[in-house]
């Protein structure tokens, strides 16, 4: 059950309603509301009459299964990352190699990316790959190089991470971690860096439902991280034309289920290079708070996902692109039309 106490509730209220639940066996939570009240959330029911106390605004016993990730009691939540706002009014930027491939290319892609309008240099140390003969990443050498690049450019920096004992390491020099699409049932690995205070970005399983995605998030945060960045980057579908489907309606759809905010990555979300820009762009019209592509000024000679990864020049032009469409998404119409005047306009139309 969910119980929500108004901002002016006293801390004796939460309290005892976290005894009563500890008294009855039964695991309890708390999450700020983000308007300064507090979510009180209970695996099971307290009984009626232990649900009193000044400042209790309501109980509710009927709610989704991922309860700290709805938000049916929070708005919305936004993670910030140095001074980058993930979830703001501003269309964030993630960008940069697939693979960190060696110190220089990785300094050369940050310089570049960061030009062209990124916030956030991506690239990866640990590499996830379908072959285990294929290039598998630097490990630590690349964390390093990373670490340089944020020092060069002052940008925060996002790599992933596959393993729970490898957590620590990464999160030593990662600003944001990253799950990827084949770990987001990795329950360990959830259960683990939902013991971070630092924030994680949560791939889409690439055969995963909406829901079973919100409920890894839930994960996360039932550890007490409630930095959770979503990622929707293609689901499996039927065409080899493009490697994975990007599934934009779970963009809004998303939106309306959780107050977490929402990046799409259109480079994994087709595999081909074309057509990155133009599905970077629709995830923004569709009210994703960003993008997370591939970038860096070789595409050609990228050793993993080469195929995909765009130049900094088509970077520019898409965080161009996409500024506009958010902006133009914000747009207040001074003077709103009149009904009368939108049927007048749609009959003309016909
Ligand atoms: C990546 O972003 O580097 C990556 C491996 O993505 P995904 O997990 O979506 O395949
Ligand atoms: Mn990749």
């Amino acid at each position: 059950m969910i119980i929500t106490l108004a901002a002016d509730a006293p801390t004796s209220t939460s309290a005892a309603l976290l005894d009563a639940a500890s008294a009855l066996r039964k695991p309890a939570r708390t999450m700020p509301d983000g308007l300064g009240g507090l979510i009180v959330a209970i695996d099971g029911s307290l009984p009626d009459d232990l649900l009193h106390g000044p400042g209790i605004r309501g109980v509710h016993r009927q709610h989704r299964p991922y309860v700290l990730a709805s938000r049916e009691h929070r708005e919305r939540t936004v993670v910030t990352v140095g001074d980058v706002r993930i979830g703001g009014k501003d269309p964030v930027v993630m960008a940069g190699p697939c693979s960190i491939e060696g110190r220089d290319s990785l300094l050369r892609a940050a310089h570049a990316v960061r030009a062209a309008g990124a916030d956030i240099l991506r690239g990866g140390a640990f590499k996830p790959r379908t072959s285990p003969y294929s290039f598998q990443g630097l490990g630590e050498n690349g964390l390093r190089y990373l670490a340089e690049a944020r020092e060069q450019t002052g940008m925060p920096v996002i790599t992933e991470v596959m393993e729970p004992d490898q957590v620590d390491l990464v999160a030593e020099y990662a600003d944001i971690v990253q799950i990827g699409t084949r770990n987001m049932s990795n329950y360990p690995l959830l259960r683990r860096v939902g013991q971070l205070r630092k924030p994680v970005l949560l791939k889409r399983g690439m055969s995963a439902r909406v829901e079973e995605w919100l409920m890894s998030a839930e994960y996360i945060l039932a550890g007490g991280n409630m930095e959770v960045i979503l990622c929707e980057r293609g689901i499996r579908s039927f065409d080899p034309a493009t490697r994975f489907t990007l599934d934009l309606a779970a963009v809004p759809l998303a939106r309306q289920l959780t107050h977490l905010p929402i990046i799409v990555d259109p480079s994994h979300g087709t595999g081909v290079r074309s057509l990155v820009g133009s599905m970077a762009v629709a995830g923004i019209a569709a009210g994703a708070d960003g993008i997370f592509v591939e970038a860096e000024p070789n595409p050609e000679q990228a050793t993993s996902d080469a195929a995909q990864t765009i130049d900094p020049d088509e970077l520019y032009e898409i965080v161009r692109r996409s500024r506009l469409v958010a902006e133009a998404m914000a747009v207040q119409l001074s003077q709103p039309l009149a009904h009368e005047e939108v049927r007048d306009l749609a009959s003309v139309a016909d």
